[in-house]
This record gives C-alpha cells, sequence and structure tokens, in this order.
C-alpha cells in the first residue's frame, strides 16, 4: 500500500477545461480501490468550494510567499468516490470569475504567481505537518501548473518521491526571467538542467528535470515527444531522462460512459440490443434541427477547437464530403475563426452541418451515443478520450495516426477486417485529402456493406479500456520509484 498525493490543477465533476480532470476524477478512485492510499489536492476555485462546501473543514492556515494573509488548506471528500481532497484556498488568486487558466481573452497574467503559491502549499503539505498524520510517500504532479513541485521537493533533505505526467507538452507555463526573480525562487534552480529554457522560466522544466520518474498517457506520444517535431525544443531532456519515461494510457471511465448505464441517454443500448442506439441518433438530429433521417452517416466531433485537433482539416475537407449523403454535428468551443468557419459551412449547409459553440457535458453523452462516426483528427494527442468513449458507444472513430489514437483505434484494413479486429478508420497525412480519404472509406463501408459495419461496432464495444490496468500500471511505476528502480 503507498502513500500517494495527487496534485492537480482540474478534476471531475468539480471543475473541467479538459482530459486531464478526466484522469484526476478517475485515477485516484481506481488507485484506492487497488488499496492505496492516494488523496487529491487542488486549488479552492469557486466552483469547487460551491460543490463542496458543506463537507469542508479547515485544517491548517500557512504562510507563503507572495500573499499577505495566510493560506487556509481545507480538507474534504472528492463526491461519489471518497478520496480525501485537500483544497488550497487563497481568494486573491483563485477567487474569481471565468476560467480557471483565464477569461475568453487570454490567460490571467498572474498564472505564474497562482501556481507557484498552489505549488508551494503542496511542498508544505506532503512534507507532512504536525497535527495532519499523514505524509505521503509520492508526490504525483500532472502538467506545468504542477512543473515546480518537483523541482522545489528536490532541495529538501527529506522529501517524497515525486512523479511527474505528462498530459500535453505544447502547454509548458513559460515565463520571463524576471518572473523567476519575483516568484523568489531558489537559485539553484536557475540552469539549463532546471527552470531555465533559452532565458525564459519554464514550469513544466521543473517537473521533467526533477521528478523522479516521468509517465505520459500514452506509449506512442512517450516516442513522438523525443522528436523535434513533438518535442517543442524540450526533446533533448526528454530523451536524455528517456530511461525514467513511461508511457501509461488513460482509461475511460465507464461509470460515466457506458451506453448501458447512461443517464444522459434518451435511450440506454447495448452491443446486443443496438436499437436504443437509433432513438439517439434521432434525438441527436432533433437536438441540433437536423432532418431526421435514420438512413443517413450521422458524423460527431466534441473538443476544444484549436488546430492540435484538427478542426481546420474538418473545415477544409467537409465541403466536398458534403456532396455525399451524410450529417454532420459539432460540439465545442475554442479560437474564433475555427468557431466563425463552422458557422458559416452551416450556413451553406443547413439540412446537414449543425453546431453547438460551448461546453455542454449532457450534449456530449447524447453525440457519443446519436452519433455513427466520431471524428477525431488530431494532429497530435496525447491520448485523447473521446476515441475511447466512442469505441464503448459504437460510434466508430475516424482519427489520425498519432499519440494514442494510434495506440487505441484498429483501422479497417482488409487484414484487421479479416481477421476481427477492427474498430474505426485510421490515417496519416495531417491534411484535408489525408482526412477525406478516411472518411470516404468510412462512409463506403456504412453504405455498401453495413454488416461488417455493424460486427465493427461489436468489437469496439467490447473492447476494455477501463482504468484497472492503467491504475496497476501507475501503482508499478510508484513502487520503482520508491524502490529506487527508476530504470523501466
Ligand atoms: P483534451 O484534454 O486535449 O481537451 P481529451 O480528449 O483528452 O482532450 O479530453 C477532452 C474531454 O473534454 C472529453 O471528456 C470531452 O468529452 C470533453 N469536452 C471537450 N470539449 C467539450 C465540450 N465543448 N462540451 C462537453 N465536453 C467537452
Amino acid at each position: 500500500m503507498t502513500t500517494v498525493l495527487f496534485v492537480t490543477s482540474e478534476v471531475h465533476p468539480l471543475v473541467k477545461t479538459g482530459g486531464l480532470a478526466d484522469v484526476s476524477g478517475s485515477l485516484p478512485p481506481a488507485l484506492r480501490a487497488l488499496g492505496h492510499d492516494v488523496r487529491l489536492v487542488l486549488p479552492a476555485y469557486p466552483q469547487v468550494l460551491a460543490r463542496c462546501e458543506r463537507s469542508l473543514t479547515l485544517i491548517k492556515l500557512i504562510d507563503l510567499p507572495g500573499v499577505a494573509t495566510p493560506v487556509r488548506v481545507l480538507e474534504g471528500v472528492l463526491p461519489d468516490t471518497g478520496v480525501p481532497l485537500y483544497l488550497i484556498d487563497c481568494p486573491t488568486y483563485f477567487d474569481r470569475l471565468g476560467g480557471i487558466y483565464g477569461d475568453g481573452t487570454g490567460d490571467w497574467p498572474d498564472n505564474p504567481q497562482r501556481f507557484a503559491l498552489f505549488s508551494r502549499a503542496v511542498v508544505a503539505l506532503s512534507q507532512g505537518w504536525p497535527g495532519l498524520g499523514w505524509k505521503p510517500e509520492v508526490v504525483h504532479c500532472n502538467d506545468w501548473q504542477t512543473g515546480l513541485i518537483p523541482a522545489l521537493l528536490s532541495l529538501e533533505e527529506h522529501h517524497p518521491k515525486t512523479v511527474f505526467t505528462l498530459h500535453n507538452l505544447s502547454y509548458q507555463g513559460v515565463f520571463p526571467w524576471g518572473t523567476f526573480v519575483e516568484l523568489g525562487l531558489p537559485m539553484a534552480l536557475w540552469s539549463m538542467d532546471g527552470l531555465e529554457f533559452y532565458g525564459r522560466m519554464s514550469f513544466i522544466k521543473g517537473g521533467l528535470a526533477y521528478a523522479d520518474l516521468l509517465t505520459t498517457v500514452s506509449p506512442t506520444y512517450a516516442r513522438e515527444i523525443r522528436t523535434p517535431v513533438f518535442g517543442y525544443g524540450l526533446e533533448g531532456l526528454i530523451e536524455a531522462r528517456a530511461d525514467r519515461l513511461v508511457g501509461i494510457l488513460n482509461g475511460a471511465n465507464y461509470a460515466h460512459w457506458d451506453p448501458i448505464s447512461d443517464p444522459h441517454l434518451s435511450c440506454r443500448y447495448s452491443s446486443t440490443d443496438l436499437s436504443g442506439k437509433a432513438t439517439n441518433k434521432t434525438a441527436l438530429q432533433r437536438r441540433f434541427g437536423l432532418p431526421v433521417r435514420p438512413k443517413v452517416a450521422l458524423l460527431g466531433f466534441i473538443g476544444r477547437m484549436v488546430e492540435q485537433k484538427g478542426i481546420d482539416l474538418v473545415l477544409a475537407a467537409l465541403p466536398d464530403l458534403l456532396q455525399h449523403p451524410v450529417q454532420v454535428v459539432v460540439l465545442g468551443a475554442g479560437e474564433q475563426v475555427f468557431e466563425e468557419g463552422l458557422k458559416s459551412l452551416v450556413a451553406s449547409f443547413p439540412t446537414q452541418v449543425a453546431v453547438q459553440i460551448g461546453y455542454d457535458e449532457d450534449l456530449a453523452h447524447l453525440i457519443e451515443a446519436g452519433a455513427d462516426a466520431f471524428l477525431m483528427p488530431s494532429r497530435f494527442e496525447p491520448c485523447g478520450l473521446n476515441q475511447l468513449y466512442s469505441l464503448r458507444y459504437g460510434t466508430l472513430p475516424v482519427v489520425r495516426r498519432t499519440g494514442g489514437l494510434a495506440d487505441t483505434v484498429v483501422d479497417a484494413t482488409p487484414e484487421n477486417l479479416a481477421s476481427g479486429r477492427a474498430t474505426g478508420f485510421v490515417f496519416g497525412a495531417a491534411t484535408p485529402v489525408g482526412l477525406t480519404g478516411a472518411l470516404m472509406r468510412a462512409l463506403h463501408l456504412y453504405y455498401n456493406d453495413y454488416s461488417t459495419w455493424q460486427r465493427m461496432m461489436a468489437v469496439a464495444m467490447a473492447a476494455d479500456y477501463g482504468w484497472d490496468k492503467s491504475a496497476r500500471s501507475y501503482a508499478d511505476i510508484y513502487q520503482r520509484a520508491l524502490d529506487k528502480r527508476v530504470d523501466i
């Protein structure tokens, strides 16, 4: 049994911007189910306080540099899981309207101060204190917001082991040198092998350079980030620490994402009775104001509208594709240029394309259930969760061969179809032509060989990407860190 402090800047169901929240809400309970004492810590954002208020108790006040009043540490429980939860409550930095990383116009300018304060509080918490009666053996940090923690802990004489998980290397937390000075960080951390990144300070390097072990969220992404295309200038450091890096696939939380039990659906269904899927398709077409056409292929897209997700490829590929009988529903928010592009596509093809701009968890479930195929043409995808949900909902994913998409979707090649392994459509080139090729293969199969499509649905729905296996891999990583068997 290992004691682990799991450090995150977001967790489902309290506060979520993306996949990190899903992982933070699922991995700690899965580890606790294996017998490990895992506890969560995150900033006390107002939406978190509102959800947890009644269960919270004040356990400590700590003085930290950068704020005039002591920071409160509150203790509660992550809803529906029993996972103990510590909240770092500093209203100056966390009690504000808008998103957790910024408002609609950009990132909060004081993000380095906010997450440096959070990190310092976690360092204090992870070293235990009188009265808490608990001290982690391992501190598990996630993404740049927590990168300073392994760096700061490395300076302490007796400190817990540290594991740092990369969920997306393209967000690094890089700020001017002056920020490093202003934060009052020890000069011992300022070097090419430390937080310095071409004359600036990098939060993520704190994790990459100082953590005892590194993980990322798929085996393919673990290889990709060692190359210049995916490494964003950090490939050298990652290559140098490759013996400490392992790729562990995220799981899907089937308690929330399974058509057999999903409360968000119009009608539940399973691989043995797919009639409910057709009901959801009708509901989805109605919800988006599209003509109800049971036999027309319906494609779904959910995600942040940024280049990473290949939304520009979708925009470029759709005008030609829409000459064929096909409908497309899109849910997401992001860069204005893509939102506008989609709106003008809707204006040109009102009976075939519909878009909802915004974040809507309920609708995300209905899209997974009601669509026939799921579009995920990401340029890079550390793991990706939506393709895992799509597989479980029998909504065949159309994906680019990268990161976790390459590791979880089996292309419908003649060989894979013959051996009964195919679960989706995979393409290589990140171009509109590449995407169109995969989509045309999908449509061809849908309209000309629906029984094979249905067999693929059954294989996809039976695939098991639950958290249990991944949680065991993380438990193994913790043990290696403790055993000092850091070679992987
Ligand atoms: P990333 O973390 O890069 O955004 P992932 O595929 O790993 O991508 O996880 C995204 C998660 O966020 C999924 O659970 C997805 O359903 C959800 N999501 C993304 N955009 C929206 C949206 N507009 N409405 C509802 N859920 C969304």
